[in-house]
């Protein structure tokens, strides 16, 4: 299996959950892959499990030189990049009247801003590569709203914006740009929620893994003719409301 063979990858966010599963898929399938995440200690174990071809770099997203360095050593030690995957993302709770600017800023830095720090640094290496994919993921807070997270849900319509405006911009380079919207996964960012799935058509939540593989298509070749779209992965949640069966 090398449906992204002879490709590099740099991954946002990729200590854990989403970001993790990501790094390991691609790399499963013949990515080299530069894992980056504000979680170095734990970032480097899970580079190290993924194995060769693997490299940890402390990347907070909020900063255009940490941008710089880890678009670097994919250059330096890869030999290029062909592949973005912007994930890195926090959330916070409050209703809109208690919200404060501190949560405010502070989501729209990593969740929005974080992607288009992400989008201008790899800009020149993946102009290089001639067909450079970027994948920036948002949510189905990005879609439509939820009670109690306005800043976090302002950041994930505007990553689907920015993704939608920069498929502009840049196809004429060979660059797609893509969005991909999770419902509830379960990674360490939603273990501590009672996550009652039953209103959905799948009943269930969802696993890294099963972002990654949609995230696989988006990087490797086999999407070659599709860019500026929105991916939802969500068990239906978002299709409408399913009425739960009583057993008879
Ligand atoms: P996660 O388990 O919390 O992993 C996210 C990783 O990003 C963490 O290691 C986190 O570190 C890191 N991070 C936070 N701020 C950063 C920064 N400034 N620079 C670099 N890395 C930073 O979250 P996840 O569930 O895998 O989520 C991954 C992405 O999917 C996020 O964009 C999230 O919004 C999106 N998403 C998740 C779900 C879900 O149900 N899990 C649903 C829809 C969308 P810290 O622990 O220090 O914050």
């Amino acid at each position: 299996m090398e449906r992204v063979i002879d490709k590099v990858a740099l991954v946002s966010g990729a200590a854990r959950g989403i970001g993790a599963a990501i790094a390991a898929r691609l790399h499963g399938e013949g990515a080299k892959v530069v894992l980056g995440d504000v979680l170095d200690d734990e970032g480097r174990t899970t580079a190290e499990r993924i194995g060769s071809d693997a490299r940890y770099v402390h990347l907070d997203v909020t900063s255009p030189g940490d941008w710089d360095l880890a678009v670097k050593t994919a250059a330096d030690d890869f030999g290029g990049l062909n592949i973005l995957i912007n994930n890195a993302g926090i959330v916070n709770f409050a209703p809109i009247e208690d919200y404060t600017l501190e949560q405010w800023d502070a989501v729209i830095a990593v969740n929005l801003t974080g992607t288009f720090n992400g989008i201008r640094a790899a800009i020149p290496a993946l102009k290089q590569s001639r067909n450079g994919s970027i994948i920036n993921i948002s949510s189905i807070a990005g879609i439509r709203g939820y009670e109690g997270i306005a800043g976090y849900s302002a950041s994930k319509f505007g990553v689907r914006g920015l993704t939608k405006s920069a498929a502009l911009d840049l196809g004429r380079y060979g660059i797609r740009v893509n969005s991909v919207h999770p419902g509830v996964i379960s990674t360490p960012m939603t273990a501590g929620m009672t996550l009652d799935m039953t209103h959905t058509p799948l009943n269930r939540v969802g696993h890294p893994g099963e972002v990654a593989d949609l995230v696989l298509y988006l990087a490797s070749n086999e999407s070659q003719f599709v860019t500026g779209a929105e991916f939802i992965i969500d068990g239906g949640d978002t299709a409408g409301t399913v009425t739960p069966t009583t057993p008879a």
